[in-house]
């Protein structure tokens, strides 16, 4: 079968049944177009998405001056390996540093990676900086986390869906509560080289910590020299209406992860940010990637970072984000049992007499808005940051019709 024969919906479906592994369950919708907030399916059914490929598309979908960025780059150089230099690298360095006043750049490709680009890195830091010994480095992480499904990260999940059947697992990590700062400060020691954490829990459905909880982290990390890295992946570039979401408690990590929103979703681009001269400990041959830094993401994520500041998609998500959040909070429902959010990543949480989240998102896909429960009764909402005013009034529209009882 080729593109031009199939037309059903349901000829896709049979398709992905018949060939692909299981490991997603989708909602059945065929997506073939998009553009800004919106994507239309195989039969031109035109939907509002709330999902943003969990905010790798901030920036709306096909924006057209990083699909310029990316048609010009693509057409001139691709891709050199770290054998020699390219022309982009230099300059995604300096702007990105400039942008969140960061020291250096470890460029990557997916967003785990970066992840295990900093495991490896704080590691490194530990032994021969803090003076930990030789096997012995410890690296804390939270309950509920989501940082990716390599073997390291899986193995210190505390998801037993994401971990079950795939260990055996390495040693060094501890896992303590999200949000609760004496449980880190208890679960120091001598050898703990870094505290791994996302500023708020996406994948666990938007998990907001007490106010204070990152500052107090930031203030045990300096006293304790332990690695402070935020996992920015998701909260990152504008997704809670700030650059990043640590500026909420004006603090800085140590190493903060950037990917998704990286490429505006163009293509995978993720790096580790540096503070500290952390980044300093790897030397040539040590680390690499061979996609990692090539020309064409380069120039992708210099557009997508420049278009998200010159368009004012941060202060837009602040602004969306609060109008959206206040709208779902006045809905009259009994079936919501919390609101929460920061800028546009919004969840709303369903007491369990809903009946689970899965069918209110496929009752409001029919009304042409997509979004993706989290666990069972969570509905997490998060739409491309260029959502307009009038856009975001229709998206409070449908949640109140689904929602209604
Ligand atoms: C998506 C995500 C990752 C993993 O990114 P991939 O590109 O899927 O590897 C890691 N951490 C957080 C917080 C994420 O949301």
């Amino acid at each position: 079968m080729t593109l031009e024969t199939l037309d059903r919906p349901t000829d896709f479906l049979a398709l992905e049944a018949e060939y692909g592994a299981r490991n997603y369950k989708p909602l059945d919708v065929v997506l073939t177009r998009g553009e800004g907030v919106h994507v239309w399916d195989v039969e031109g059914r035109r939907y509002l998405d709330c999902l943003s490929a969990y905010s790798a598309v901030n920036q709306g979908h096909c924006h057209p001056r990083i699909l310029e960025a990316m048609t010009r780059q693509a057409s001139r150089l691709t891709l050199t390996s770290r054998a020699f230099r390219n022309d982009q690298l230099g300059l995604f360095y300096e702007e990105f540093c400039a942008l969140t006043r960061s020291h250096s750049v470890l460029p990557m490709n997916t967003g785990v990676e970066a992840v295990e680009s900093a495991i490896k890195v704080a590691r490194k830091w530990g032994y021969e900086v803090k003076g930990v010994a030789e096997g012995q480095a410890e690296i804390i992480v939270c309950a509920d986390n989501f940082h990716g499904r390599t073997l390291s990260v899986v193995g210190f999940s505390t998801d037993p869906v994401s971990r079950s059947g795939f260990g055996p697992f390495g040693p060094g990590f501890k896992v303590v509560p999200f949000g609760d700062p004496a449980a880190l400060e208890a679960a120091i020691t001598p050898n703990t080289v870094a505290f791994l954490v996302e500023p708020i829990q996406g994948e666990a459905g938007v998990i907001i910590p007490p106010a204070g909880y990152l500052a107090k982290a930031r203030e045990l990390c300096t006293r304790h020299e332990v690695i402070l890295i935020l996992d920015e992946i998701q909260t990152g570039l504008g997704r809670t209406g700030r650059l990043l979401a640590e500026e909420h408690e004006g603090i800085e990590a140590d190493l903060t992860l950037i990917g998704k929103a990286l490429s505006g979703g163009f293509y995978p681009v993720s790096a580790v940010l540096s503070n500290k001269e952390v980044l300093g400990v790897l030397k040539p041959g040590e680390h690499g990637s061979t996609f990692g830094g090539n020309p064409l993401g380069c120039a992708v994520a210099r557009m997508a970072l420049r278009v998200l500041v010159e368009e004012g998609m941060i202060d837009n998500a602040a602004v969306q984000g609060e109008r959206l959040t206040r709208g779902l909070r006045d809905l009259r429902s009994n079936l919501v049992k919390d609101v929460r959010g920061r800028g546009l990543m919004i969840a709303v949480e369903l007491h369990e007499a809903a009946g689970g989240a899965r069918a209110y998102c496929v009752a409001l896909q029919a009304r042409g808005l997509l979004c993706k429960e989290t666990h069972d009764h969570t509905i997490r909402i998060a739409p491309p940051l260029v959502i307009t005013t009038d856009q975001t009034d229709w998206a409070l529209e449908q949640f109140e019709a689904v929602l209604a009882g």
